[in-house]
């Protein structure tokens, strides 16, 4: 959630110093997470939208003959809408794992990953493995904040997917 005390305005004499964190989009500090956005002349802070970000997102797990760019392609648009693969993961070793830049809610929790169902009844756990992310709760899948400080009732503690 973004309150005013969370808004910080930085300032750059150097142009490409700006641009080079605006290309990252995003770093963390102490499990939190800073989104990087311009302010353009005539904006306000508060009329800015922090809602999501861009996260570099590892698709590990998928059964060899099924590891895919179009398979890890499809499991990351359920959870975000893809901008572009790493060239780098386009053709994985075998255990390797794909690498996508996904824009990503930040009001709705991470899911942590997925059965796939390579054959009918038979399932292989595949893991979404969300960069820079490391203060994650496993109980409602919100960034920021661990189990022990989690508000959210034992009731709603159900992920969508
Ligand atoms: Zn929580």
């Amino acid at each position: 959630m973004v309150t005013p005390t969370s808004l910080f305005l930085l300032r750059f004499t150097v142009e490409e110093d700006c641009n080079a964190l605006l290309r990252y989009g995003h770093t963390n500090y102490k499990g939190a997470i800073f989104i990087f956005k311009r302010c353009l002349v005539g904006h306000a802070l508060r009329s800015m939208n922090f809602d999501g970000a861009y996260l570099w997102i590892q698709v590990e797990g998928l059964p060899v003959h099924y590891n895919s760019v179009s398979i890890a392609s499809r499991a990351l648009s359920k959870i975000g809408r893809v901008l572009c693969f790493d060239n780098e993961s386009l053709d994985p070793p075998i255990r390797g794992a794909h690498r996508a830049k996904v824009w990503i809610s930040l009001n709705r929790p991470l899911i942590p990953g997925f059965y796939f169902e390579y054959e009918k009844g038979s399932f292989e756990w595949v893991d979404f493995r969300y960069e820079g992310v490391f203060v994650l709760c496993r109980v409602c899948g919100k960034i920021g904040h661990k189990e022990k400080y989690c508000k959210l009732c034992p009731q709603k503690r159900s992920r969508e997917f």
